[in-house]
């Protein structure tokens, strides 16, 4: 087991590399803004036979390549008028570990890729720390547009989104998902709750193994707590060995 100042340094202090290639392509910059058009209103209503229950059931039949298409060009909320990219996730279909952030930021807004910040950098540390590659996993969140000024998704943008994680998650088929930061935990799991209430313990969602940890961003704004996000993820990769012998 790596020592306290080996993990300190693996997740915070020494870039290893960095591996940005995915089969997901960011989608293209918008050439005429999408807030031309006023966002269509949410369909909050989930009952059969709703506007929101035909878009989840759209939703849930499309192929990789189409749900980024479809993400390009959703207005379900508000977000629409004011994003400049929307920020599908990346990583590989079939990927054992899938890590579900918050929301886009600044940078991941003008790039259309999930966690390139200074966050990302940090979840890129994670992962070396873990042995495991950008390009190996799955990154997505659970909203796929920024909400203005970096705030905490609306319960609304959050529902309007939810169709696209769940199809995600459906074409990804993890082995096992980490939950970066409360908002991914309370959205997965349906629930409200702090991360420290729910670290190292084996959720599930819709019978995946889910497992939460401390978001990149929070991490970096309170490095003591690396240690605890490094024995989660620990902890994530035991769930995962155990899972994958049987035990
Ligand atoms: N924070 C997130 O939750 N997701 C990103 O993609 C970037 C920062």
């Amino acid at each position: 087991m790596a020592t306290r100042d080996e993990v300190l340094r693996e997740l915070g202090l020494a870039p290893v590399w960095r591996l940005r290639r995915s089969p997901w392509k960011a989608p293209a910059p918008l050439t005429a803004r999408q807030d031309d058009a006023p966002p269509a209103r949410v369909a909050t209503d989930d009952s059969p036979g709703s506007d929101a229950a035909a878009r989840r059931a759209r939703i849930a039949a499309l192929a990789f390549d189409a749900l980024v298409d479809d993400i390009a060009s959703c207005r379900a909320c508000a977000l629409c008028a004011t994003r400049n990219r929307t920020v599908p996730g990346a990583g590989a279909a079939g990927a054992h570990w899938m890590f579900v952030g918050e929301a886009p930021g600044a940078d991941e807004d003008a790039q259309g890729e999930p966690f390139v910040g200074a966050a990302g950098q940090l979840l890129d540390n994670m992962l070396a720390a873990l042995g495991l590659a950008r390009g190996g996993v799955f990154i997505a969140n659970v909203l796929k547009c920024r909400p203005p000024g970096n705030r905490t998704p609306e319960p609304l943008e959050v529902a309007a989104c939810r169709p696209y994680l769940d199809r995600q998650i459906e074409l990804v088929g993890p082995s096992l998902i980490v939950a970066l930061g409360k908002s991914a935990a309370c959205a997965l799991l349906d629930i409200e709750a702090s991360v420290a209430s729910l670290r190292h313990r084996v959720h599930r969602y819709r019978g995946t193994p889910l497992v939460v940890t401390y978001h990149p961003a929070y991490l970096l704004r309170t490095p003591l707590d690396k240690a605890r996000a490094w024995d989660d993820l620990l902890f994530a990769r035991r769930t995962l060995r155990e899972l994958a012998s049987g035990a």
